[in-house]
């Protein structure tokens, strides 16, 4: 059944789409802008509500929170908004439609199109800040956030959080942390790894093919990232492309008869996890083609399983199926170590690539920020997101650090309205 793509709740009325712009071009960093920014920014006092982090998450938050007026600060460590866009890799689109991805009180324009650019993911976060009129400071690195033991931590008009920052501490009433789900990259420990004598970096410092036109690339993992940036190393002149596979992917299609991937998701969110299974088993069955002789057999573990117990969401095919089974990128075991220029696999063998590209994820990075506060559980994770507050921490908010099968902007837009309404009623 076609699901509409729109956005979770109606964009009100007052919501405007902008004009059209073209394609952006390269803009230049960023970093100058911020610089002539900051005595202003300094002379500007800071709100009582925090919101760490200026990504789409705690953009949404801040634009909520504004449109109900309620005075929000954004305070985001790099030189602009959106970072984590700008860093992605330059052939990244949306998998999630341009429609299930919009941020709450700014549309996206359509001349986005459908799969919206990382481009123009960075320039929709830009023009999201400036309609919104947002209160962002840029280049403040939020080091902690701690409780107020201090002046004004109790009673009426209480700030019962300080929130340290390399250059002091700010109280506040409330504070949102939205630093990002894929915060900090994670490099597995592998036996080796320091002495490796090829070239070895994360996925998140590949931008594009160019460096390893006519060279033998391994890429480490299966996820979305890494199947990405193998069919990218093809496409941009890579002499051999491998991929090193431990558990064998869900693969889907990122659009099935005009219906998203994502579109499906929503509408399985709450279906029964053996059911989802069971369709998604059909589901492959119809729209993949059996991968098993390339090495990639169809996993054992249903796909809302495999969601649900390991975050691992599906592969949405952009041309990985097509390249491995035109043997452009070979299918390898997960590797176990280094060994001077060689890699060990798992099933015994050894191989030479003269890079390594990890694509191995990220970690959220929340226990230096608020791992004192008794509001992680043991893996790491916010014991509560969205419009919750941990008991002992009322005030404390968290957003983006679930992996919803129905799409992280989304869900990111939907937190953001019930944040804003949390808040709202306990001013
Ligand atoms: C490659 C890739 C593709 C994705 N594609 C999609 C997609 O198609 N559809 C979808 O719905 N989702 C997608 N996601 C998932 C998710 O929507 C994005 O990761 C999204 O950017 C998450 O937004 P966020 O605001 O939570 O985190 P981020 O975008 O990571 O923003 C966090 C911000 O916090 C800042 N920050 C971090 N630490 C601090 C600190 N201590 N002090 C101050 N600032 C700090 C960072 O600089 C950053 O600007 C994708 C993710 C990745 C990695």
């Amino acid at each position: 059944m076609p699901v509409p793509e729109r956005v979770p709740e109606p964009v009100s009325e007052r919501d405007s789409e902008p004009a059209p712009r073209p394609e952006p071009a390269p803009r230049p960093e960023p970093a100058a802008d911020a610089a002539a920014n900051a005595a202003a920014d300094d002379a500007r006092p800071f709100a009582d509500t925090l919101v760490i982090g200026g990504g789409p998450g705690g953009l949404a938050v801040a634009a909520a929170l504004t449109r109900l007026g309620i005075a929000t600060t954004v305070l985001e460590r790099d030189d602009a908004v959106g970072s984590s866009w700008r860093r992605h890799y330059e052939r990244l689109h949306l998998h999630t439609p341009r429609r299930l991805s919009q941020l709450p009180g700014y549309r996206m324009p359509s001349s986005y199109g459908r799969w919206v650019s990382r481009a123009h993911v960075v320039e929709y976060l830009e023009d999201y800040a400036a309609h919104h009129r947002l209160d962002v400071r840029t280049g403040v690195k939020v080091l902690q956030v701690e409780r107020n033991d201090g002046p004004r931590a109790y009673g009426k008009g209480a700030l019962p959080w300080l929130v340290r920052t390399a250059d002091g501490s700010r109280r506040a009433r409330t504070v949102v942390v939205a630093t990002g789900h894929n915060h900090t990259p994670y490099l597995p420990d592998w036996p080796g790894r320091e002495a490796y004598t090829g070239e070895l970096l994360h996925a998140s410092d590949y931008r594009e093919p160019g460096p390893f036109a006519g060279r033998d690339v391994l890429v480490v993992g299966v996820g979305n990232t890494g199947a990405e940036i193998a069919v990218d190393l093809v496409e941009g002149g890579a002499r051999r492309v491998r991929i090193a596979v431990r558990t064998p992917p869900h693969i889907v299609r990122r659009s099935v008869g005009g219906v998203s991937a994502q579109a499906t998701g929503i509408l399985m969110r709450h279906v029964p996890t053996a059911v989802v299974d069971r369709l998604s088993r059909i589901n492959a069955r119809l729209t993949v083609p059996d991968l098993s002789a390339y090495g990639l057999p169809r996993p054992v573990d249903g796909l809302y399983t495999r969601i649900k117990r390991d975050d691992a969401i599906p592969l949405q095919d952009v041309g990985f199926i097509d390249a491995v089974v035109a043997g452009t990128v070979e299918v390898v075991a997960a590797p176990t170590g280094f060994s001077g220029g060689d890699v060990r696999l798992c099933d015994g063998t050894s191989i030479d690539p003269e890079v390594v590209i990890v694509a191995a994820g990220y970690r959220r990075g929340l226990d230096d920020l608020v791992g004192d506060l008794g509001v992680l559980s043991a893996d790491g994770r916010p014991l509560v997101h969205g419009p919750h507050c941990a008991a002992g921490a009322p005030g404390l908010y968290f957003t983006g650090y679930t992996n919803p099968i129905s799409g992280m902007f989304r869900e990111l837009a939907i937190d953001a309205r019930r944040i804003a309404r949390a808040v709202g009623r306990t001013s």
